[in-house]
């Protein structure tokens, strides 16, 4: 996968944020090492300079001494050698020596010594030819007597009668500098004013020419033997800005100082790697600490989300929870909901059984009058003897019957539910049902059978209206199988721990899509004008109700419908 933007963002500013620190400490510790450098080199220069002012005027002064002079006049020379051998030892002077107006050195304190100088000529030599003029003289180079390097400082002698009899000189070993320079461990040259190396803490760099020297300047420097035979090559250096140089390839911080009186120039040379491993070792340290710092804001930032995460974890868990409880509510509620509607539907049926009922104590009263009357007009005929036309007795004992049917079934309604309830044995009930119905079991061609337990199944009820509600589910199987070619009724009785159970069954047309609850409406009827008024369920169930028990109702496979009527048992009402 590739990076994204903001992650390469991140690169660059890193980058870039390391970058512009390594130069900011970078240009502070070389500030701060250039400052370190000048104040190294000055140092150093006032120390060559004091050394050097140190003996300055001490030929003048030995130009001037009685022996010195004497000495020119070629006197006493044993003496001379020892006083000044004796000079050079409490000054710290490698050599002070006396010439000739002619170069020859007459007497020196080295005069003891395998290179003396005694009876060298050295006029060749600035420093003899400037005192020759009668001034001071002062030459840097090596000894071309003792190849040891040296300043040399002169001055002229004069004879009582103010001539010049010879050259008093003394020559000053400044190794000793560059021994202490070493000590330090620091990278320090001194310059003559051709470029030439005098004083080096590296060996190497002695006597080596930083500028390039003309082809006449050579030959002057070979003829006054500065150098003796060192061939004076070009060091290996390169000097890039005011500050910066390198040498042998090696980069360097670069501080110079003059020193005008002599023309000499003093180099001091700071290690830049020192520079470099500083600021790198100060760049990885705030790396480090920064790293650090960022890892700790990390883990406090990782555990406060973890933190955060695992609340909204808890919020979550209290949510679903609420959720869960307004869910139950909900349930609750609709279960509630469904209660009132089936209560509110069990008050309309109520109030119109009621009415029903009030309908029914007229309908009883009025059809009951003239029942009573075709009744004795009836008997009347019969006693009469008179043969009646048979067609109108039948047709009117017909209309009798079906107005007797009538008023019974509304007669339910007008009466009073009786409240005498008693120990009943269903087998009973069944039995007194039976015997109403045999007529019409005969009559429908009906084949039955009871399955019955072998002990009683007592309830607790009406024995006369559930022997009704009995003989109406049973006319009701009858009625549904008359136009079946199988006719077979089926009552079983049985029980559960609470409720006293029978079961009807026939193999009727079946109940098809309807539902007890349609069908135990009032005045519902699939029945032929005449045959029904779709009031026996409503009855029945009404009954059923009334002992605290239920009536269900359902297909039978293949064919024909189940009615099952649930009474409480005797027992079971005694401990409620
Ligand atoms: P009725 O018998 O006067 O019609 P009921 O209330 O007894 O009134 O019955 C209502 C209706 O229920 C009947 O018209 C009939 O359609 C249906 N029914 C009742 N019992 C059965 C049954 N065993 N098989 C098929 N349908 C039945």
């Amino acid at each position: 996968m590739l990076p994204s933007r903001t992650f390469l963002l991140l690169i660059f500013v890193i980058c870039g944020g390391c970058t512009a620190l390594y130069l900011a400490f970078f240009s502070y510790y070389k500030a701060e090492e250039l400052q370190a450098a000048k104040g190294r080199l000055a140092l150093y220069k006032s120390t060559l300079e004091s050394e050097i002012e140190r003996i300055s005027y001490f030929p003048y002064v030995l130009s001037k001494d009685a022996h010195v002079i004497a000495g020119t006049l070629r006197k006493d020379r044993h003496s001379l050698n020892l006083r000044l051998k004796d000079f050079a030892e409490r000054s710290q002077l490698d050599a002070i020596y006396l010439m000739d107006v002619t170069g020859l050195t007459l007497a020196s304190s080295n005069y003891d010594q395998e290179n003396s100088y005694v009876g060298s000529n050295y006029s060749f030599r600035p420093y003899y030819q400037q005192a020759m003029q009668g001034q001071m003289g002062e030459f840097y180079g090596i000894g071309v007597t003792t190849s040891l390097p040296g300043l040399f400082i002169s001055a002229p002698v004069y004879a009582p009668n103010g001539t010049i009899a010879g050259v008093i000189a003394m020559k000053l070993n400044l190794g000793r500098l560059e021994e202490a320079w070493m000590k330090a461990g620091e990278s320090v040259l001194l310059s003559n004013e051709d470029g030439i190396v005098l004083l080096s803490s590296n060996p190497d760099w002695r006597y080596k020419v930083l500028f390039d020297l003309s082809a006449e300047r050579r030959s002057e420097i070979k003829a006054m033997r500065q150098f003796d035979k060192t061939p004076l090559v070009k060091l290996n250096w390169s000097n890039t800005n005011e500050y910066q140089a390198t040498v042998n390839n090696v980069p360097y911080l670069l501080v110079t100082q003059d020193m005008p009186t002599r023309n000499w120039t003093l180099y001091f040379f700071a290690n830049e790697r020192s520079i470099q491993v500083r600021t790198w070792s100060m760049l990885i340290t705030l790396i480090v600490i920064i790293s650090l710092l960022f890892a700790a804001w990390q883990f406090k930032k990782t555990r406060r989300i973890g933190a955060a995460l695992r609340e909204s974890q808890a919020d979550s868990a209290d949510l679903r929870e609420a959720n869960r409880l307004l869910a139950i509510e909900i349930e609750d509620r609709k279960h509630a909901e469904r209660r009132l509607q089936r209560t509110q539907d069990e008050l309309a049926r109520t109030s119109r059984l009621a009415a029903l009922g009030q309908l029914s104590v007229s309908v009883t009263h009025e059809l009951g009058q003239p029942i009573a009357a075709m009744k004795n007009y009836l008997t009347a005929a019969e006693i009469s003897q008179q043969p009646p036309k048979v067609t109108l007795i039948s047709q009117m004992s017909g209309l009798v019957a079906r107005m007797e049917n009538i008023t019974r079934q509304l007669r339910f309604f007008s009466r009073p539910g009786s409240k005498e309830f008693e120990a009943v044995n269903l087998q009973d009930v069944l039995k007194g049902s039976e015997e109403l119905l045999i007529p019409n079991l005969t009559a429908g061609r009906i084949q039955y059978g009871f399955h019955l337990p072998d002990h009683p199944v007592i309830v607790r009820g009406n024995k006369l209206r559930l022997e009704q509600v009995l003989t109406n589910l049973m006319r009701n199987a009858v009625d549904a199988m008359l136009d079946e070619e199988e006719r077979l009724l089926q009552v079983t009785i049985s029980h559960t721990k609470t409720h006293g159970i029978v079961r009807i069954t026939d193999t009727g047309s079946g109940i098809g899509q309807s539902t007890i609850r349609d069908l135990e409406e009032p005045f519902y009827t699939t029945r032929a004008s005449g045959e029904g008024m779709g009031l026996g369920l409503a009855i029945s169930t009404e009954i059923v109700k009334e002992h605290g028990g239920m009536i269900h109702a359902e297909n039978r496979e293949p064919k024909g419908a189940i009615f099952i009527i649930e009474i409480p048992l005797e027992e079971e009402t005694e401990n409620a």
